[in-house]
């Protein structure tokens, strides 16, 4: 950081500003935390010689959790939880939209393959991860080498500590790695999911929406082994006693007050070039979102007439629809806030600065840094378009899958050695299991024929057009409809005997069956297309360390990473904000409104026993503000994205007061660029969860486990 400078009309532009941040654990003493309106020492946040707040935070799937309880009772949103009574529920009695308390039954039920990790120390490798990269010229030995050192780390610390699951997580590519040491809890089971009228109220109209009335909230228990190790599923396992674990505030907020979370933020693009913008304005954003929308709508028409396959794509269907509508909200503050045409001003800018600043082969070097990086892009849009159509054909389409496991291994059945065969065999065996566990051919073939027809109007991937020539011929759905007749793919027990029984006659049956034949004739066009896209990432990759060298080198200051799964705070205050002219939101919103919304569109359904309550003047028993209504959902100014749902927001005394689920829709761009005019979050507040389970759920028990401020507490 040789240049230290002053162009205070550049940095306004293009630095960070007050609140913006996910800082990684390491460098929060850096965040002006105590200034902002911490109370308690960052040391109670993050102590390496003791506990810390931190050691209460968990990652729980792709979401966040905290504990809240000396028995292992976590809280995390219920869209995290929900999926885990998929199970239990069929359509006669429907958990998925009953919800689920433990203790009617005195059971709380396993949620099987949902693991929670707690992060239980850390440490600065890049040291030794980067001594001796700078010397190595060619972009795929750079990455070789970068996977090989964190790989050596990983493998060393495993062996040094069995019991934990160690992590090199790189920071700032090229730059900064950090080492992660997880212990990983395995038995997780259901305490408490609301009815989804509560955890889900507003469904699909309020997702990513401001003013909100979820009660986005659910309590899974966490459990080990009798003799204190982690264990998978068992019956006798205890609960899981947590060093930390965090005090609940029932006290509540005002406006402008203080908070900060604690969380596992996924992936954001704060120091990208402006081409990937381009990309993602131009490819992902539009093809992802227009693809789920026609995907939801096909499953919902199909579902109408086969309740068992709605239920089964719920939670499918839910997903689909919140990356759908967060990346139409991207798309559209994108090109409203014209993020491409700034991010590329934004470059030459950096060049003038550079130039009046340092030597003029540091300017040269930055220019030619960038023209390598819009050449390399320019090259990646030639067949991203194809790129995203095969990576959706072949995640999405199980026949598909199940023809190009088949062909594949069919391929490499006729390479194995005798002793070889049998783990091949269930090699392929356990693949397509998977395939044919999700695949419902009404929906799978309607998919396939869709995807074959976008791909014959692909124009800037003529292979495909010519490609699917030689196996179909139009019209694509008759084609299908008799391939599918035809073909004996769908009969696993076929299959699976021929597997056992006589694999070469796979190679037979391909001259003759469709979508073998397909899947052959695709294979090698998607493998160049992928290996292309693969090619240009790696040498973009190479090019990162110096590109935000030079970023850095004009801005004069540190970066903080872009999320990565990895643990981060970020802090701000409640705050409202105006969405559009004449118009202004007030951070907080009550029960009164979820009554008010009620019957106004579907999604709009209030709980009964809430409309009773209220009706019934039952607003206790914690302390509000308003005696006449019960706190519901609030609004503050901190830096979060995917992953840090279920995060634990948190007072300036570090007590929960809420737990992080959203965020508005003019927020959704955030993962670009964070800004105080749209970035705001969205929790439900503590006291509608205790309010909930003490009126609703009846579940003082729960209660009982948590230390209330202001409530049990003091
Ligand atoms: N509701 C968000 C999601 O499902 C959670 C957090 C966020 O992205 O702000 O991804």
């Amino acid at each position: 950081m040789k240049y230290i400078l002053s162009f205070a009309f550049l940095l306004a532009v293009i630095t960070s500003r007050a609140d913006e941040g996910m800082f990684p654990i390491n460098m929060i003493k850096k965040a002006p935390l105590a200034k902002a309106g911490l109370k308690v020492s960052t040391d109670e946040i993050y102590n390496p010689n003791g506990t810390g707040l931190m050691q209460a935070v968990v990652q729980i799937g792709g979401c966040t959790g905290s504990f809240i309880s000396g028995q292992g009772l976590i809280i995390t949103n219920h869209h995290c939880a929900f999926g885990g009574l998929e199970p239990y529920s069929t359509p006669q009695n429907n958990l998925l939209e009953k919800g689920f308390l433990s203790t009617d039954s005195g059971i709380e039920l396993p949620m099987k393959g949902l693991t929670v990790r707690i992060l239980t120390s850390f440490l600065d490798v890049s040291d030794k991860i980067l001594a001796g990269y700078d010397t190595i010229k060619s972009p795929i030995k750079k990455k070789k080498f970068l996977e090989a050192a964190r790989e050596l780390i990983r493998k060393t610390e495993s062996i040094k500590y069995p019991e934990l699951q160690i992590e090199v997580s790189e920071m700032l590519p090229g730059k900064s790695y950090m080492l992660f040491r997880y212990m990983l809890l395995k038995d997780i089971r259901i305490v408490y999911i609301p009815a989804r009228n509560i955890g889900e109220f507003g469904g699909e109209s309020d997702n990513w929406v401001w003013p909100r009335h979820t009660g986005d909230f659910s309590l899974v228990r966490a459990y080990i082994g009798k003799d204190g190790k982690s264990s998978e599923y068992k019956k006798d396992n205890v609960p899981y006693q947590p060093k930390i674990y965090f005090n609940v505030s029932a006290n509540g907020l005002k406006d402008d007050d203080f908070v900060f979370i604690l969380g596992y933020p996924g992936r954001t693009f704060r120091h990208q070039p402006a081409e990937f913008m381009n990309l993602h304005e131009q490819y992902q954003l539009p093809y992802i979102s227009e693809l789920y929308e026609w995907e939801i709508n096909t499953i919902k028409k199909l579902g109408k007439t086969d309740p068992n396959f709605m239920l089964r794509n719920e939670p499918k269907i839910k997903q689909l629809a919140n990356v759908m509508k967060n990346y139409q909200g991207k798309l559209k503050a994108v090109r409203k806030l014209e993020q491409y045409k700034i991010r590329k001003e934004e470059e030459s800018k950096i060049a003038s600065i550079l130039f009046q600043n340092t030597n003029p082969q540091t300017t040269q070097k930055y220019k030619e840094t960038l023209a390598k990086i819009n050449g390399l892009y320019a090259k990646t849009y030639t067949n991203y378009p194809k790129y995203m159509w095969y990576n959706q054909l072949y995640s999405e389409c199980d026949m598909l899958g199940i023809a190009k496991n088949i062909n594949d291994f069919a391929r490499q059945y006729l390479l194995v050695d005798e002793k070889g065969e049998a783990k091949l065999i269930e090699k392929y065996k356990q693949l397509l299991r998977a395939d044919y566990k999700t695949f419902y051919a009404e929906y799978d073939l309607v998919f396939l024929n869709k995807m074959m027809e976008d791909g014959m109007l692909m124009k800037d991937a003529n292979t495909i057009p010519s490609l699917l020539t030689l196996t179909i011929k139009k019209p694509f759905a008759k084609w299908l409809e008799k391939t599918y007749t035809d073909s004996r793919l769908l009969d696993s027990t076929y299959v699976f005997d021929l597997m056992d029984e006589n694999p070469y006659k796979f190679t037979k049956i391909k001259k003759k069956d469709g979508f073998l034949k397909l899947a052959e004739i695709l294979q090698p066009d998607f493998y160049v297309t992928d290996s292309f896209q693969t090619a240009m990432r790696t040498q973009l990759d190479a090019l990162m360390p110096e590109y935000v060298d030079f970023r850095m080198m004009a801005l004069g200051q540190q970066f903080i990473p872009d999320a990565n799964r990895t643990l981060r705070l970020t802090y701000g205050h409640i705050r409202g904000y105006q969405p559009y002219d004449g118009t202004f939101y007030q951070p907080f919103t009550t029960v009164r409104g979820m009554i008010e919304k009620d019957g106004l569109e579907a999604d709009y359904v209030t709980n009964n026993m809430i409309k009773e309550l209220i009706k019934a003047g039952r607003y206790g028993p914690f302390p509000t503000k308003d005696k006449n209504d019960v706190p519901l959902c609030l609004l503050y100014n901190t830096d979060t994205t995917g992953g840090n749902s279920g995060s634990p927001v948190l007072n300036d005394q570090g007590q929960l007061i809420a737990i992080n689920f959203d965020r508005c829709y003019e927020a959704t761009v955030n993962d670009y660029n964070w800004s105080e005019n749209y970035s705001r979050s969205i929790g439900v507040d503590m006291r509608f969860v205790l309010w909930t389970l003490h009126n609703v759920a009846k579940g003082d028990n729960l209660i009982k486990e948590m230390y209330i401020e202001g409530g049990n507490g003091k």
